[in-house]
């Protein structure tokens, strides 16, 4: 296949014009401006009008969310979390399919190629909840890396969620064991990594975390957390532990270029340090961070000093409806507004949602730039609208659009997930039903356990 007269923001190297990308296979077999050597029997699309950027990596979900939007709107990330757990004990795996199905094609159709997914909540006899969204991700064809989350720290040792949503540590490592060997492949062209991520330091027992960390590295996966998300997740750190959150990651053996933190709002100049010289990640999820009211995050800063940095779009209970694609703008929007506006450029923001995602995930040799020998995971964004074609710079208007540009391809390993802004490997409109029907049936399920939906919605 080859995408020819396109302008090509490989994110790594200069852009191009007009030029080309040649996919053999799987892979990206060459990129060049001009016109290509035509060769006989090669599949051509033209990309006059279009931007090709590496495809998005979404580097912090939690997909069950779509079936719980529009709660506790108005609460901060504690309140929402306690209004919301007793939601989420009740779902099972027709609601998490339903779920995964609507959340995994929405972003598809925002241009990710690969998303990571957090869960963890496991309520009891509800069927198999991981696999769920793995079978949900193998049917739309974009590269998932789903994360066994957990939480073993409930109310009564001094955590934040009911102890009806904790399991026990030994359930939770022995269950974790099991969905590495049973799905994680570490091959080049792998679709489908798993990860380990207990839940957070206000939900989770330090022997948690220390069990999780030792499991992960014997087993060789990578390790997430949230972590410094708000102000009072500091406050929880200091009484419950006597040190601030990345002094209790560090203290736990949690600092390291296998780990990924979501959220890291609240950093100091040394937190950031720590991170830049351990080479552990951060997702930043600005929408989510915007919704609860939690806080900027200091991504300019972190960029300055050398840290690693993702994006995500966090579960859409936190973040609603957004898109991967206008993350990057809301990334840019908040360091201008704090920082000024020298703060983040559209091309840094672009680099985030790429190749910083894809060294937050492991997988910075197989894709996140347009590069030969990578994986052929990109997005061709239509930019010769009628209203859009005053912009002279793509990139410009990829990234500081309100309205996203049409999505002409997205391509997962040279397979067409998307074209024209409609999925192609599923049924775009069941699939949304599939969110909605999920959304009712968990609501439902709720109900039946005594929650009041009304009430939770807003103050
Ligand atoms: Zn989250």
């Amino acid at each position: 296949m080859i995408i020819e007269n396109v302008y090509v923001a490989p994110v790594v190297g200069p852009e191009i014009e007009s030029g080309y990308i040649r996919i053999e296979g799987d892979r990206i077999a060459e990129v060049g401006s001009g016109p290509p050597e035509p060769r006989p029997g090669e599949t051509r699309i033209d990309g006059a009008g279009c931007l090709a950027t590496p495809g998005l990596v979404n580097t912090h979900h939690h997909l069950y969310q779509w079936a719980s939007q529009g709660l506790a709107q108005d609460a901060t990330l504690f309140e929402w979390l306690v209004a919301s757990y007793q939601v989420w004990a009740a779902m099972d795996a027709e609601v998490v399919k339903g779920a995964a199905a609507a959340g995994l094609g929405y972003l598809a159709l925002s241009g990710c190629t690969l998303s990571s997914d957090h869960h963890y909540v496991f309520p009891s006899g509800r069927g198999d909840l991981f696999a769920a969204g793995i079978e949900a991700a193998r049917e739309l064809g974009i590269r998932f890396h789903p994360a066994r989350g957990s939480m073993d720290r409930g109310h009564s040792q001094g955590g934040l969620p009911p102890d009806i949503v904790v399991e026990d540590r030994e359930t939770i490592l022995a269950a974790t064991a099991e969905a590495i060997d049973a799905y994680h492949d570490p091959s080049f062209s792998s679709k489908l990594r798993i990860a380990v991520a207990p839940c957070s330091p206000f939900s989770v027992t330090a022997e948690l975390m220390t069990g999780a960390a030792e499991l992960a590295r014997a087993k060789g996966v990578r390790l997430h957390t949230h972590l410094a998300e708000t102000l009072d997740e500091d406050e929880h750190c200091v009484a419950a532990f006597g040190v601030r959150p990345v002094d209790y990651m560090e203290k736990l053996g949690w600092l390291g270029s296998d780990v990924w933190f979501a959220h890291t709002v609240h950093l100091s100049d040394g937190d950031i340090d720590k991170l830049a010289a351990t080479g552990t990640g951060a997702a930043h999820c600005p929408s989510s961070n915007g919704r609860l009211g939690a806080g900027i995050a200091r991504v300019s800063e972190m960029l300055r000093r050398g840290a690693n940095v993702g994006i995500g779009v966090d579960g859409n209970a936190s973040s609603e409806l957004t898109t991967l694609a206008g993350e990057m703008r809301q990334a840019l929007l908040f360091q201008r507004a704090a920082y000024g506006p020298a703060a983040l450029t559209a091309r840094q923001a672009l680099e985030m949602a790429t190749l910083g995602g894809a060294r937050n995930l492991g997988r910075e040799n197989e894709l996140g730039s347009l590069e030969p020998g990578k994986l052929a995971d990109l997005a061709l964004w239509r930019v010769d609208g009628s209203f859009a074609s005053a912009v002279t710079d793509p990139v410009c208007q990829l990234v500081f659009a309100t309205r996203q540009p049409p999505l002409a391809r997205l391509l997962v390993g040279g397979e067409t997930v998307v074209q024209d802004d409609e999925l192609r490997t599923v049924d775009q409109d069941a699939s949304g039903r599939a969110g909605a029907e999920a959304h009712r049936r968990l609501m439902r399920l709720a109900r039946e356990q005594g929650f009041s939906v009304k009430k939770e919605v807003h103050r």
